[in-house]
């Protein structure tokens, strides 16, 4: 699943493939946008923020997130996809490579000047150089009511955690997610742990929050029904949103948390 760790990592290798080259071709297959054409444009820079990436190009920024199951993939042109090309939301490219943006839950192209429009709301990049833990604990806890596992999620708060964190959090705190932000201790060593994760994750292929880079590397996501790594106790699941549509699963061990 795509967290901020891996729009990171997607960002940084579309930057090094794409930056300073003129666009070859560009080709949007996202109806609203399938007129632009920024071919012959250059490309500035390809950055991330929290989970959404942008790629600056000409006067223009490609908006574009990738949601559940999107993906930047790039190839040498002319070579075969991993993905279907029906699939395919953009195409960008210039003489030695092609970026192929997949199944991108959003893409929008905006003027340069108004990205603050479509990302401003974002609280503070874990993964970022505006990063700031005062600022993400000030934001979580304005809400004391609501539950720690949802305040995570709101990108308003901070910027790049999604459902494998989330999950991955609470069990390293002990914290069920349920539980009020206004109950849960020592929340700046939450924040600060969650920099850390996110930190060692970013040039990794795989997500480890276990430290054990082989295998077993989460606790609980994706894990109920199964035993608890720590104490042996049968993995939960269950659902958390702000409201049905939003509804999330998350899983935690009963023991551990609480
Ligand atoms: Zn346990």
């Amino acid at each position: 699943m795509p967290e901020g760790d891996t729009v990171y990592r997607s960002a940084k290798q579309l930057n090094a493939a794409l930056a300073g080259t003129v666009l070859t071709r560009c080709d949007i297959r996202v109806p609203a946008f399938a007129t632009v054409d920024l071919t012959g444009e250059r490309v500035h820079e390809v950055v991330s923020r929290g989970k959404h990436l942008l790629m600056r190009v000409g006067a223009y920024t490609l908006h574009s997130h990738l949601k559940m199951e999107g993906a930047w993939h790039l190839y040498r042109p002319g070579s075969s996809w991993f993905r279907p090309a029906f699939l395919a939301r953009a195409i960008l490219a210039n003489d030695s490579v092609e970026a192929v943006g997949f199944e991108l839950g959003l893409f929008e192209v905006i003027e340069r000047d108004r990205e603050n429009e479509a990302v401003g709301y974002l609280g503070p990049d874990l993964l970022g150089a505006d990063w700031d833990p005062q600022l993400a604990l000030a934001n979580i806890q304005h809400e004391p009511a609501r539950e720690i596992g949802l305040a995570l999620l709101d990108q308003r708060n901070l910027a790049g955690l999604g459902n494998v964190y989330r999950a991955e959090l609470c069990f390293l705190r002990g914290v069920l997610p349920t539980r009020p932000v206004g109950e849960v201790g020592e929340l700046e060593q939450m924040i600060e742990l969650a920099r850390r994760l996110i930190e060692a994750n970013k040039d990794r292929p795989q997500r480890v929050t276990t430290g054990n880079l082989r295998r077993d590397r989460l606790w609980v996501y994706g894990r109920a029904g199964q035993p608890c790594r720590r104490c042996g106790t049968t993995i939960q699941r269950g659902e958390l949103g702000d409201n049905e549509l939003q509804l999330r699963v998350t899983s935690w061990c009963p023991a551990c948390q609480s």
